[in-house]
């Protein structure tokens, strides 16, 4: 496999190359040439007659191409409006074919069909690149259907972005042409060809986690319940103003999503606080604040060279996003992409979001770097994996933010151990270790509210102030630890759904949740019977008396708590050392 690159100057020119091309490739035994055309452009006109040029000069060939953010030829930002790749597969198993449809809310559905159904009936797929113009900007629900393609086949690709104010995005393709509102797909694989991909952030989680309270599709209502804006305004003091898109460029939000870290990045602030981000963000996910910092990029992008440099690439695509493009401005942008040109030839552009599949799940993400190698044949030999970025790439040595943030995310990291501590001990009672009184009844309430089946069982220790009187208070500590293990190790053997809770001094309760009536039973009977074989350093043996309840229909927890206590009083009055199953 071969690439070839070049900008476009001016028909001429362009003519001029794909003649060289032509006969380059009549003198070599080749098994297919497709294009890549990525323009800055929104002239039809231009696009149209650069893909006329193509069909005149190599008819064989097929061609692919969007609307850009820039582009990337030789690994780095190229100045050129327009440029061009062209790729060459050497080996006759390999093939290739591309795909267009027109992509709007009412076809969508019908092309991602197309696509699965296509692969699927195509065994030789093994990779799948796409164009995209974006509708709206979120494209959760063509991902998701694309989760369908064969397993083990790579998704990757780019959304097509909006070169101009005022006009539109567009793909376009040997297949159908000029498209404003399009999907490209190329398919491509064989026996002897290989594709690799990965992505590559560089970002990093800054602070806490935040719950994404209230959102809706692009929207981001409300975090931890207050405007999104407070948190960028309370922990970065970014204003609600002209500048907000490019000052939370260097602080997009994080969040787990499909098993991996996706970005996303605000556009704008509204002004209830909604912030407007780049694509959707699912309700009830945490998400943390992210800061982008060169040194950490380089890093970042330094593994993944070595990841791709093992796969012993012959060519690179470089699907980057349009804000990484401003984040580092286009005189330092190169920097991230130009590593990769060490390993092969590397070009791609700028995107308005980039596309991935990873463990099967076809993801968007933003101010993401998608990466996809190709090859033809084997590897070949051993490889170094010591791979170095040059070291005058790098923005002096460790930068003072990389520092700032690993002191940040560590005293992170210590406050949230601490408030997990805290919340462990606010529903802990401390003696026994089981849940205090309001923790067990407040999960009594919430059991009994969700409609679930529960039984109370409530124990009372018999004649327990004996106890403290003849042995000391000591002693009786020592009974009540020792009932309270006995409990929750027989409870922990006997049932999934099963917690103890210290109700009073010297009373428990165990709460079951969707157990049989004889589970609760048969649990309270086994407690009452091992404990009153259990022998204490001076008291010796003692028993319990025990109350059963089972929560009827329509029945409050209260109402059945006291029906428990009613038949724990049954159980003390009618000899103790029993348990009495309420009515
Ligand atoms: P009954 O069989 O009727 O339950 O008789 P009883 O003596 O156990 O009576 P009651 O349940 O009213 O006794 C409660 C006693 O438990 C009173 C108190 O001294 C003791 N107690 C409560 N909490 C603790 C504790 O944390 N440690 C110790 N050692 N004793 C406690
Ligand atoms: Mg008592
Ligand atoms: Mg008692």
């Amino acid at each position: 496999m071969r690439q070839f690159q070049f900008n476009y100057i001016n028909d001429t020119s362009f003519v001029r190359e794909l003649r060289k091309l032509a006969q380059w490739c009549k003198s070599m035994v080749i098994s297919n040439v497709f294009f890549h055309i990525y323009t800055e452009s929104d002239d039809e006109a231009l696009i149209t007659s650069l893909c006329s040029h193509i069909e005149k000069e190599l008819p064989d060939a097929k061609f692919m191409g969007c609307s850009t953010n820039g582009n990337i030829l030789n690994g780095e930002f190229s100045n050129s409006q327009t440029a061009v790749t062209c790729t060459v597969c050497e080996y006759p198993d390999t093939k290739i074919e591309i795909k267009q449809f027109v992509l709007t809310p009412e076809t969508e559905v019908e092309v991602t069909d197309e696509v699965v159904a296509y692969v699927r009936d195509n065994k030789w797929i093994k990779g799948v690149e796409m164009l995209v113009t974006l509708r709206g900007l979120s494209m959760t629900g063509f991902c998701d259907r694309l989760d369908s393609i064969r397993d083990g086949v790579e998704v990757f690709g780019g959304g097509a972005f909006i070169p101009n104010f005022g006009s539109t995005a567009c793909v376009f393709s040997n297949d159908k042409g000029y498209m404003p509102r399009g999907a490209v797909f190329l398919f491509m694989g064989g026996e002897d060809l290989h594709v690799n991909t990965t992505y590559i952030t560089g970002w990093k989680p800054l602070g806490r986690e935040h719950l994404v309270s209230r959102a809706n599709g692009v929207y981001l209502n409300e975090l931890d319940g207050k405007p999104a804006f407070d948190t960028y305004f309370r922990y970065l003091h970014i204003n609600n103003d002209e500048h907000f898109f490019e000052n939370t460029l260097e602080f997009p939000f994080v969040y787990e999503h499909n098993g991996i870290s996706i970005l996303r990045a605000p556009i704008a602030s509204l002004p209830d606080g909604t912030i407007e981000m780049t694509a959707d963000m699912k309700e009830n996910v945490l998400a943390r604040i992210a800061y982008g910092d060169p040194w950490t990029i380089l890093e970042s992008v330094r593994k993944g060279a070595v990841g791709i440099r093992s796969f012993q690439p012959e060519v690179i695509h470089v699907f980057s996003c349009a804000a990484r493009r401003t984040f580092w401005g286009k005189d330092e942008v190169s920097k991230e992409t130009v590593p990769f040109q060490t390993l092969a030839p590397t070009s791609g552009f700028y995107t308005s979001g980039e596309f991935l599949r990873s463990h099967g799940h076809v993801n968007q993400h933003n101010v993401t770097l998608v990466i996809s190698a190709m090859r033809e044949g084997d590897c070949i030999g051993d490889y170094d994996d010591h791979f170095e970025i040059k070291q005058e790439s790098i923005t002096g040595t460790v930068s003072m933010i990389n520092r700032l943030a690993t002191f940040i995310e560590a005293a992170t990291n210590e406050l949230e151990e601490a408030n997990a501590k805290l919340a462990q001990m606010a529903v802990t009672d401390a003696l026994t270790g089981l849940f205090n009184r309001g923790e067990i009844q407040k999960q009594i309430s919430n059991g009994v509210k969700i409609g679930n089946k529960v039984s109370l069982v409530m124990f009372d220790l018999d004649d327990f102030k004996s106890v403290n009187d003849t042995y000391g208070h000591k002693e009786g500590d020592n009974v009540i630890r020792g009932i309270s293990k006995l409990m929750k190790d027989t409870v922990a053997q006997m049932s999934q759904n099963g917690r103890v809770g210290r109700w009073g001094g010297e009373e428990f309760m165990i709460l079951l949740e969707n157990e049989d009536a004889d589970k609760a039973v048969d649990i309270a009977e086994k407690i009452r019977v091992d404990f009153s074989q259990t022998e204490f350093p001076a008291c010796g043996k003692r028993t319990v008396s025990i109350g059963v309840a089972f929560v009827k229909e329509n029945e409050k927890a209260d109402a059945a708590v006291t029906r428990a206590d009613n038949a724990l009083y049954d159980a003390k009055s009618s000899g103790k050392n029993r348990v009495v199953i309420a009515e």
